[in-house]
Order: structure tokens, then sequence, then C-alpha cells
């Protein structure tokens, strides 16, 4: 055994996790509709204007503006329809006074036209005449070419996120596909003789890989495409050569193996292949990670706890802003409710707490068991912090939960 003869505070943590960020650089084209949450890699510059013509926002008629100046129910102006104009279609008659056309919302204006009046706002006198029953104004109901987006603007700068509207607006001037950065890719690998995969069936001593599956989901939704590996059993050799096979990932992510214990192995992997950053934090669950930078590739790599609940909860602090920033992701925007507390909890001192609550009629009700029972996580709605100088929390005391 090698007790940890320090550890770190969490702010110091996440200091060094900050300064050891370096953004991905490479970048890749992905179709539009593969885009949704992606990284734009550069600044998307329009070749056209949007619309490229003007157009009706309404369904009605399209006049010169001045026919209709003094228009009403009781005093009409009446003009000859000359045309219907549906989407689609090219306008083929130019409007003069005393005439009008038919239009759709979407098509475009005839030449000549100036004002569209809503159809709900005429009355068909015959089939070729209609009375107009309101005044109208130059300009009124008329998208004017370019409204939306003119030619040379920017649609779209480099580091945005790729959301529903910016998706639309790069639809809009005819791009079908858009040059993006590439998700980290990030290897995933739980270490221990007794890990075996789901799906196959427990021998005596062994349980299932948990971390495995909580990291990948975790690194999934957050901008990584996750390449998890399978277990690997507790030796050096092993390890090494585990650790040799993820070269080529941006991040590299073992679970297990992190403390102290004689099989614990990951302080004398990093010894042989790159140089510890931290090994040990002040937190609970999560003492026993590790980050360091591997030589090869300068990649950095997290030494996770073996305890599920302990390696999914510094995935969540920890990993998280570190895996956002490398992806160039903007911070996840915390969701925090106010509540009270719905029993007393005691933390350690000295260590700070993320503690797993569940909300039940408006209350946060604790509900970490320990961490190494997944059930601490897999029954939670969120976690309050608990800082190291506090030991108690009353029961009907407010608390901050932060939501998963
Ligand atoms: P370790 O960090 O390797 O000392 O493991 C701490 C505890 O977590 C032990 O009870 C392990 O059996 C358990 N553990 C380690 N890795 C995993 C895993 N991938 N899934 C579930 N439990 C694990
Ligand atoms: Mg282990």
């Amino acid at each position: 055994m090698r007790p940890f003869t320090s550890t770190i505070s969490f702010d110091e943590a996440q200091h060094r996790l900050r300064s050891a960020v370096v953004p991905i650089g490479r970048t890749e084209r992905v179709a539009l509709d593969e885009s949704a949450g992606r990284v734009a890699a550069d600044d998307i510059v329009s070749t056209l204007d949007v619309p490229p013509f003007a157009r009706s926002a309404m369904d009605g008629y399209a006049l010169v503006a001045a026919d209709a100046a003094a228009a009403s129910v009781d005093s009409p102006a009446r003009l000859r329809i000359v045309e219907r104009i549906f989407t689609g279609q090219v306008p083929r008659t130019a409007i003069v006074r005393g005439t009008c056309a038919e239009i759709a919302t979407g098509a475009p204006l005839p030449d000549g036209a100036d004002a569209v009046v809503m159809v709900e706002q005429t009355a068909l006198d015959g089939d070729s005449h209609v009375r107009i029953q309101a005044t109208a104004a130059a300009g009124q109901n008329i998208g004017r070419r370019a409204a939306d987006i003119s030619t040379g603007a920017i649609v779209l700068h480099r580091g945005d996120v790729l959301n529903p509207g910016r998706i639309g607006a790069v639809a809009a001037i005819g791009s079908g596909d858009v040059n993006v950065y590439a998700r980290p890719r990030v290897a995933i690998l739980s270490t221990g003789n007794e890990v075996v995969e789901p799906g196959s069936s427990l021998s005596p001593g062994q349980i299932f890989d948990v971390n495995r599956f909580t990291l990948t989901a975790i690194v999934e939704a957050h901008g990584g495409v996750a390449d998890a590996r399978r277990p690997v059993d507790d030796s050096v050799d092993s390890l090494g050569a585990a650790l040799d096979a993820c070269a080529g990932a941006d991040i590299v992510i073992f679970s297990g193996g992190s403390s102290v214990g004689e099989r614990d192995l990951i302080v004398d992997l990093i010894a042989s292949r790159g140089e510890m950053i931290f090994h040990g934090i002040a937190v609970k669950p999560g003492k026993p990670t590790a980050f360091a930078r591997l030589h090869a590739g300068d990649t950095p790599f997290f030494g996770m706890p073996g305890n599920p609940t302990s390696c999914l909860s510094n995935a969540y602090v920890l990993l998280v802003p570190f895996l956002r920033a490398v992806a160039r992701l903007p911070p996840v925007p915390g969701r925090t409710l106010r509540m009270p507390l719905g029993r007393r909890i005691v933390s350690q001192a000295g260590r700070l707490q993320f503690y797993t609550v569940k909300l039940e009629k408006g209350m946060a009700m604790p509900a970490f068991k320990g961490s190494g029972e997944i059930t601490s996580l897999s029954q939670a709605d969120g976690y309050i912090q608990i800082p190291p100088d506090k030991s108690v929390v009353e029961e009907g005391e407010s608390v901050e939960v932060t939501l998963f």
C-alpha cells in the first residue's frame, strides 16, 4: 500500500485541468442533417440573398398601394385581377393602376405592385374583379429581397455551435454540408482482474463492468466519440499494452487501479509513460482520481476511480468540463434548483462532497448510498455540494441542487 501523502483541492484540480486543455484542431465536413451540436470550423458567408426575390407575406392581392389609399368596407377600391400567382411561379404581368394579382404567401411579387392586401380584407366581385376593403400602405405585407440574409453576410461564426436555428440559416443559403471541428476521440477502458463485460456470466469474485458504460454515455453526451475497450487485468504489462493500443485517441480514460492498493498500478503506468499532473483530490466521492499527460502524443490521461459512483461523479464535475473545452463546446449550462433538504446529512470534514439527491415533493431527499453503489446515481436527480468545512446539513436547510 502506498497511502496518499497529499491531496489537492477540487478548485486546484479544476485549475490544472483547465490549463491542460488543448482545443481540438482537426476539422471535417458533415452533412447538414448530421451537424446538430457540432461546432463550426469556419465563418460561413452567404453567397446569395434570402429571400432571393421580393415576395408576398400573405395570401391576398398584390396591387399599387395608391389605388387603395382610402379604401374601406363602405368605399372599396374595385380592381381588375390580371393574374393568379402561386408559389414557385414567376409573374408574367406587371401591375398598373386599376389592376391587381391574386397572390399566395411566398410567391414572387409582380413588377409594379408595392403592397399586398390580405384576402380577409377583400371580396370577390364576379370572376375578374375584387373589391379591396381596407387601406393599403406601400410596402405592407411584402418580404423584401434579402430581408433575412444578404449576400456577403456572415451566417455562422467559427466556434458557433450548430443549434437548430443556425442549421436552418445554413440551409437557407443552400449549403448541404458544413465544415466542423472533429469530435475528440476518447479511449475508455476499465481495469481490474474482477471486471467482466456484461453479456457474459460471472465467475465467483467477478463483477460486471459499469464504468465503461457510464463513461461512454457521458462522453457521447458531451461532444466526444467514445472508443470503449474490453476490461484489462491488473498487471503493468497488460495496462501498458492497453495504453499503447490507445494511440490516436485525443483523451484516454482508464478506470480502476487509481487508488493506493498494491494492485493499483496506474501510478506505475504513468511513471513509465507520462507525467502525473495530479493524483488524489480532496473530494468525495472520487478521491483517488489521477490526471496525467502521456509522453506519446502529449495525450491527456484520466485515471478514474474504480468505484462506479466515484467514477461517474468525477466524470460529471471534472471530465465533462475538460472534454467540452477540448471539443470547443461551451460549458454545460448548470441547471440548478433551490429547495429544502429532506433529511439531515453528515458529511466528512476536509473534503468537498458531491452528495446526490432525489427531488421529492419539492424537497431534496438524500440519495447517496456509497461510492461503490451505482444506485447512488441511478436513483438521483442531481447533487448538492457540501464544502470541506461543513460537516452537517440540517433537515429543512435550503440547498442548491445541480440537476444531471
Ligand atoms: P479500484 O479503484 O480498482 O480499487 O476499484 C474500486 C472498486 O470498484 C472495487 O470494488 C472494484 O471491484 C470496483 N470496480 C472497479 N472497476 C469497476 C468497473 N469498471 N465497474 C464496476 N465496478 C468496478
Ligand atoms: Mg481495481
